[in-house]
């Protein structure tokens, strides 16, 4: 392509806050900046944003490889050789094994272009729902929490909410170092106005907690216990709205019966937390006019996730604080396109729009829209990401297409994900980089475009949908992940479904799809995006200019999209942890991320200066832990589990509760030896969203 003379409008391509950028031409390459003009970030970027540019020159997979067994070695082969394979295997194993014995697992780093059209392959034209995405372990409680409480997916509140709060309840979410550019927002609205609250509930002391009027450092897997214990006060000191619970809520008279019994001073014990705190968190929200809650990680990985989040939404539905500037509960999305893959159907029980699997009418819309017979989508959920490794175990899956995700560093139990990849009878892995950890289990590898070599969209946490347009060829014969797609499904002979154009022709199909459902884009184009800039959902048909620009809530009304129109407390207690301390494992070991790195690494270890930044990983443990087992700061320890083992200097530091240790989880074994997180975790999950609790497990610490 011809490189642009003009600064080109994108968006950053790591985490859910979406900011956006302007690549700005210089000779031969370009700076990359905040881009002013976009709502969501107004200039801003954190060092991930603006270094990204680097992490396009190094180890990029240009051509596709292929090999026999996995150990041999790779060699180049064409598209067409590549293509043909793919699609030999696709017709062999749905011919001898079924449909269900193809998988793809994708990512929240495709554009929605991408996900939209990989659902039309595997669900659609394949006939499986096997399609399942990384935001299975990253949002899929929040998701299922949103249908639990409201009856659908979609975060309520916008970035402007943040500025219009006067009470923040941080929950599970380290946004300092996560969410960055949310934080910076949410901070400067705090300095500014001294009645502003900031509450930080998190068992480490973080950079977001250093700053908190509150930090309720409770025992972790005591999420449910300590909303419990606020809405027992809030109820007990009458800071309830009574007509918004009247009137727009389902469940009140059992929610009242359930916080019964979690007085303040057993609430406080169980939390490990100061009763006058419990105490000053509940008065912060009942003296606030507006509360907005943000959680993140920290309440969705959980095996009871789902649970978690909507007993957090519970306080919200008693206090009325919802469809209000300022107010509401708000999950973090982790990564940069999660939520459009939600709303392109990209986990294993959903299809475009917000649609179930399970849902005939959905199914029928869904099929009517694609022209295919009806019975063509499968009724049955597909397996999420950790039933695809259940699958491989039991020798089910005879195709696995891994795209644009590294889940040889990123799922539980590292050992047994690893050891099911290598029954794998065929892997295709699609991605832009090589090496990653996920490539040695790869039989054929497919190089795809990435940011700033293929235009699509993205929609952030606020739901605000930004066009991220190319600016650079892809190096070699690397292509766009749909472009891949659309080309297996045409030489599948389903060409006239996949004969798109462009990207603009995907995204206008699929956002026809999404007319009159909850996530509607059937206002919003490529060009309008362009023209307009980043906008909102819900964006209908026919919407003006200044209504597609206005800052979007969801329930402003207060109808909910439940059947009966009312959102639903939930009445649930919490089980704790799913694997707890005894006497051999005796520390609950919680991971995370740290500011610089991206997730597995696969660009950000690739890029010096944040390599500089955090070199090594590490273990975060408490001076009275470290004093008990004869340990100085820097001496290594062997972290062990019931599943694995890993080794790791120690850093002393009271920023973690004493029985709590931390591990980053971004190194894999490409970037460090012996020290992946994920060796240590457990794949017990959340039975409502499947998401695993990547982020406690019972450890024990061995000094070397
Ligand atoms: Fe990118 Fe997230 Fe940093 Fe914004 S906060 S620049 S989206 S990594």
């Amino acid at each position: 392509m011809s490189p642009p003379t003009e600064p080109v409008a994108s968006l950053c391509p790591y985490c859910g806050v979406g900011c956006g950028l302007e690549a700005v031409p210089q000779g031969t390459t370009f700076k990359i900046r905040g881009d002013r003009q976009h709502p969501s970030s107004q200039g801003m970027v954190c060092v991930k944003g603006a270094t990204i540019l680097e992490s396009m020159e190094r180890d990029r997979l240009a051509y596709p490889l292929w090999r026999e067994r996995l150990d041999q070695p790779f060699t180049v082969i064409s598209w067409d050789e590549a293509i043909t394979r793919l699609v030999q295997r696709l017709q062999w194993v749905r011919r001898e094994q079924g449909a269900d014995a193809i998988c793809m697992y994708g990512s929240g780093q495709f554009q929605t272009e991408d996900y939209y059209v990989a659902q039309k392959l595997i669900k659609g034209c394949l006939g499986t729902n096997n399609f399942d995405a990384n935001s299975r372990l990253c949002m899929s409680s929040a998701v299922s929490a949103y249908m639990g409480s409201f009856g659908a997916d979609g975060p309520p509140c916008c970035y402007d909410d943040l500025e219009a709060t006067d009470c923040a309840f941080l929950i599970g979410t380290n946004t300092a170092e996560c969410h960055p550019i949310v934080f910076n927002r949410l901070r400067n609205h705090h300095k500014r106005h001294r009645h502003v609250k900031l509450i930080v509930v998190d068992p480490r002391r973080t950079p977001t907690a250093e700053v908190a009027d509150l930090h309720l450092a409770i025992h972790p897997g005591t999420d449910i216990d300590l909303c419990h214990g606020i809405g027992h006060l809030l109820l007990k000191w009458g800071h309830f709205d009574a007509e918004f619970i009247e009137e727009c809520t389902h469940g009140f008279a059992d929610y009242v019966k359930l916080l019964e019994g979690y007085p303040p001073e057993w609430v406080a014990d169980r939390c490990g937390i100061a009763q006058s705190d419990l105490e000053q968190a509940a008065r912060y929200w009942g003296h606030a006019q507006a509360v907005l809650s943000l959680w993140s990680m920290g309440i969705n990985q959980s095996a009871e996730g789902t649970a978690k989040a909507r007993c957090l939404i519970n306080l919200h539905l008693l206090t009325g604080q919802i469809g209000r500037p300022g107010s509401g509960p708000f999950s973090l999305t982790g990564q940069p396109n999660a939520m459009g893959g939600r709303e392109a159907g990209g986990l294993s029980h959903l299809l475009p729009g917000y649609r179930h699997v399970t849902n005939p009418r959905h199914r029928q819309e869904v099929e009517d829209f694609w022209g295919l017979p009806r019975g063509q989508i499968s009724d049955r959920p597909g397996r999420t990401a950790w039933q695809m490794v259940e699958g491989l175990e039991r020798g089910e899956i005879g195709l696995f297409w891994i795209a644009a995700t590294n889940p040889a560093v990123s799922f539980p139990h590292l050992e047994r994900a690893k050891a099911a990849f290598l029954k794998s009878p065929f892997t295709v892995y699609q991605d832009a980089y090589f090496p990653t950890e996920t490539a040695a289990y790869a039989h054929l590898i497919l190089p795809a475009a990435q940011w700033s070599e293929k235009t699509g969209v993205m929609t952030n946490s606020e739901r605000r949908v930004t066009l991220a347009r190319a600016f650079r060829s892809p190096p070699g014969l690397a292509r766009a992940d749909w472009e891949i797609f659309a080309e297996v499904g045409r030489r599948l002979g389903y060409g006239r479904l996949f004969d798109f154009a462009d990207a603009a022709a995907v995204y206008a199909e699929f956002a026809q799809l999404t007319a009159g459902r909850p996530c509607d884009h059937s206002g919003l184009s490529h060009e309008r995006l362009a023209r307009l800039g980043a906008l909102q959902w819900p964006c209908p048909a026919g919407c003006s200019d200044d209504e597609a620009r206005a800052p979007k809530r969801l329930y402003t009304d207060w109808r909910f999209a439940t059947a009966d129109g009312r959102a639903h407390f939930c009445v649930e207690h919490s089980h704790g942890v799913a694997e707890p301390t005894d006497a051999v494992y005796a520390f609950t070991l919680t991971t995370g991320r740290l500011y610089g790195h991206w997730h597995t690494q696969t660009r950000t270890g690739r890029i010096a200066k944040i390599q500089k930044m955090h070199p090594d990983p590490f273990l975060e443990i408490h001076p009275t832990d470290a004093a008990n087992l004869h340990l100085n700061d820097g001496d290594w320890v062997e972290v062990r589990s019931r599943r694995g083992v890993i080794c790791l200097p120690i850093m002393i530091t009271r920023s973690i509760r004493p029985g709590t240790l931390f591990v980053p989880m971004h190194w894999g074994f490409l970037f460090a030896e012996r020290a992946e997180a994920n060796q240590l975790t457990h794949p017990t999950a959340c039975p409502k969203s499947h998401q695993p609790e990547l982020k406690a497990c019972a450890v024990q610490v061995l000094p070397l």
